[in-house]
């Protein structure tokens, strides 16, 4: 199996069985965006908390594998109905932005559509512009996607500050992802079992798009979700006829591209790293 990078994947819901599942697949590196905790957490020390959790603990474990980890921070679209408290965390966040392996700000976004999401989104996007960080987007599922996601391209393409090739806009599927990529963003497909993308109609979207700004996750959170979904892609990838070249290019060297924007994007590629000490 080729080596890959799932470049939004949930770790702190799986267990570490899986990091090791992950490299056995090919995994090389991870990148964990900020979520739900599956309650809305209670206050600005609560986040303070899980930020330590996905910068100090979730490499350690994703390492034990021979995985890297790297991590976004945010405050989730979920819980933005509290303006007051997301504007704690997004104060707060500049704490972690110097640590190694965190690539910026995210996953922001939306999530019902409200007025609430929308302020406490432009609020990071604003702490994003200021500190120079990349910025990855959530974009909201089934009904409310479309709208939600030709919200979200406004508000991003309103701020002059925000360069288009630092913004990877998650979530993509057939209905969503032209409008992404011709303004300059780059796009993630997330593969599911039940809900958005399967690994095949992510392949229609490579036929019919091509691999630039292009790239595919698992997600893994709390719901039904397959950590091993990117594999799943390079095979449905195969069974099409596709060359390794373009496969290589969607699962490893895309996010590779994006990534090395971030000052902690510090990557060994794992034919470069040196055997562990015995
Ligand atoms: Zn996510």
């Amino acid at each position: 199996m080729s080596s890959y990078i799932d470049p939004h994947i949930h770790m702190i819901s799986r267990v570490t069985d899986d990091y090791e599942t992950l490299a056995r697949m090919g995994c090389v590196a991870v990148s964990e965006p900020a979520f739900w905790a599956g309650f809305d957490r209670g206050s600005v020390d609560g986040f303070r908390d899980y930020f330590r959790h996905l910068t100090e603990f979730e490499p350690k474990r994703a390492g034990w594998s021979g995985i890297q980890h790297f991590a976004w921070l945010c405050i989730n679209a979920k819980e933005a109905e509290n303006v007051s408290l997301s504007r704690e965390v997004i104060a707060m966040i500049p704490e972690f932005l110097g640590k190694p392996g965190v690539l910026g700000i995210g996953e922001i976004g939306l999530n019902k559509n409200t007025r609430n999401e929308s302020i406490v989104f432009l609020e990071h996007l604003d702490l994003a512009a200021k500190t120079d960080e990349l910025i990855l987007i959530h974009t909201p599922h089934l009904e409310d996607k479309y709208k939600g996601t030709r919200m979200i391209l406004d508000m991003l393409c309103d701020d002059r500050r925000i360069d288009h090739h630092k913004v990877l806009v998650d979530h993509v599927e057939e209905h969503t992802v032209r409008a992404v990529l011709e303004r300059g963003f780059w796009a993630g497909m997330t593969l599911y079992p039940v809900t958005k993308c399967t690994p095949e109609r992510a392949v229609d979207i490579i036929e019919m798009y091509g691999p630039e700004r292009l790239m595919v996750n698992s997600a893994g959170d709390w719901g039904p979700s397959k950590p091993t979904a990117v594999p799943d892609f390079i095979m449905a990838m195969r069974k099409r006829g596709h060359k390794e070249s373009t496969i290589r290019r969607i699962v490893y060297e895309n996010p590779i591209e994006f990534f090395s924007q971030s000052r902690n994007w510090v990557f060994t590629p794992w034919e470069e790293s040196e055997p562990a000490a015995t």
